[in-house]
């Protein structure tokens, strides 16, 4: 059966939803496929039983209002929250808060910037992210604070990643001056450190189910790409499975959400691309309701001690009181690791003795019996920025752009460390190029 099609969008994430909304607003045929049983991608909320969590906390946070305005009237048939944040960092046996307040910041965070500050920083360019954490905060909050973290999240040590997380993450103009500046003028401005977010009320998975909604008809889910077909040298078609069955669609455009590594294995192999050279660090999450004993007053607690296997947990009653029944205190626990590993096949009980085995439980829940267990495998979670990275990158995508019917966008099709905000703006961006490519040919 051959499907006929403007453009065919690959991936159902909010990067392919949006862009394929934008696109038939604009008059054009979309459609969309997805490999999961579901859309939403790395921004889907799960159920377990009665509970609801999302695959790692989800917050909103808009740094431009015509962005944010935008979000707010798709999401304008369910209840936007607007939670003040609360987080922390669990180090050495004590919860800190983070951003810090003034006093905790003076009584635990100073005396390390200042022993950091004595070190001596690395002159020139940042080259590692370890360079431009100690250039920034100093020598001893790195190695409290991001050392081992780092390792755990991204499988490697700080001087072997590049500093371009760090600048997308917490932001070139990021100090210790600008936090401290942030403190005393009582707002936390930066992206990063915002105080306050917004959080959809039944979870982060409303959002790419009102943008699926502006989709389009022809959202195939369950469906796998196997061939690409090619006309005068371009992608012209797709040979795909769903349900056991080969089927086709014909398209003009091709705009790809789905891992960079994905798409070029799809393609001839292309001069310079490396397609093992775009690396993906995977996430397993694991959800656990326990009885509740004791509240949790944080939205999320970050763990950078190696003692403990996972790097976050969620309090998600906190997010949202719809996320969970009365009486019950909903955690996510948030484990990284690299896809086929131990961590990666390991059984939910198994996993969930590990997290209820660490030291910093106590601290989390107290006393506590264990309800509803659920897991959810994220295969490409983060993209990898090692150091060195940048130049298969730039390979793959200069090879790339041999195709000019064919668009990259989104945090895994684009592999940037790309939060929803971006997400939408490069979607609707390479939207409007697909629609001047069409109008164009
Ligand atoms: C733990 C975690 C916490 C986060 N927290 C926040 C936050 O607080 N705030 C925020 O703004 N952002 C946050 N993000 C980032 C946010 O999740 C992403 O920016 C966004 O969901 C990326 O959407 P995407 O569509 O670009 O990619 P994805 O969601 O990865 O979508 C890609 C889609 O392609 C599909 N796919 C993959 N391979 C194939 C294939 N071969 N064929 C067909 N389909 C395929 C996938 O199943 C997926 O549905 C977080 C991310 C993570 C992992």
């Amino acid at each position: 059966m051959e499907l006929k099609t403007d453009v065919l969008v690959l991936g159902g994430g909010i990067s392919g939803l949006a862009a394929a909304g934008r696109l038939k607003a604009a008059g054009l045929r979309t459609a969309v496929l997805e490999k999961d049983p579901q859309t939403g991608g790395l921004s889907r909320t799960a159920r377990a039983g009665n509970f609801s969590f999302d695959l790692g906390g989800h917050r909103l946070y808009f740094s431009k209002p015509g962005v944010r305005h935008w979000t707010e009237d798709l999401l304008k048939g369910g209840r936007l929250l607007r939670p003040r944040r609360s987080s922390a960092v669990f180090t050495g046996g004590r919860m800190l808060r983070y951003p810090p307040t003034f006093l905790n910041g003076l009584l635990y965070a100073a005396p390390l910037l200042l022993q950091g500050r004595r070190r001596k920083s690395p002159a020139g360019e940042a080259a590692t992210l370890k360079d431009w954490l100690e250039k920034r905060l100093g020598a001893g909050v790195h190695d409290r604070y991001f050392r081992d973290y780092t390792r755990k999240v991204w499988g490697l040590g700080t001087e072997q990643l590049s500093p371009v997380w760090a600048e997308r993450r917490i932001g070139g103009g990021f100090s210790v001056r600008a936090l401290l500046l942030e403190l005393f003028g009582g707002d936390l401005a930066s992206k990063e450190n915002v105080s306050r977010f917004l959080y959809p009320e039944k979870g982060i998975g409303e959002l790419p189910d009102a943008l699926r909604a502006d989709a389009g008809e022809n959202i195939l889910t369950g469906a796998r790409p196997l061939e690409l077909l090619f006309k005068e040298g371009r992608p012209a078609g797709l040979i795909y499975s769903l349900g056991g069955t080969r089927r086709q669609v014909a398209f003009k455009a091709l705009v790809s959400t789905i891992p960079l590594s994905s798409l070029l294995a799809l393609l001839p192999a292309l001069p310079g691309a490396n397609p093992a050279a775009l690396r993906y660090r995977s996430l397993v999450v694991l959800f656990a309701a326990l009885r509740r004993k004791k509240p949790l007053p944080y939205h999320w607690v970050y763990f950078p001690d190696a003692d403990a296997a996972f790097s976050r947990a969620c309090e998600l009653a906190n997010w949202s009181p719809l996320m969970a029944p009365d009486g019950w205190l909903p955690l996510t626990f948030e484990f990284f690791c690299d896809e086929g590993d131990s961590l990666w096949n390991i059984s939910t009980e198994d996993l969930a003795l590990l997290a209820f085995s660490s030291p910093a439980m106590k601290r989390l829940a107290g006393e506590f019996e264990a309800g509803e267990l659920a897991v959810e495998r994220l295969p490409h979670a983060y993209p990898l920025l090692y150091c060195g990275g940048d130049a298969p990158l730039a390979a793959a995508k200069t090879a790339l752009a041999a195709f000019p019917n064919l668009f990259t966008c989104g945090r895994t099709g684009g592999h940037a460390y790309m939060d929803t905000e971006e997400c939408l703006l490069d979607s609707w961006a390479a939207a409007d190029k697909v629609k001047d490519f069409i109008r164009g040919s």
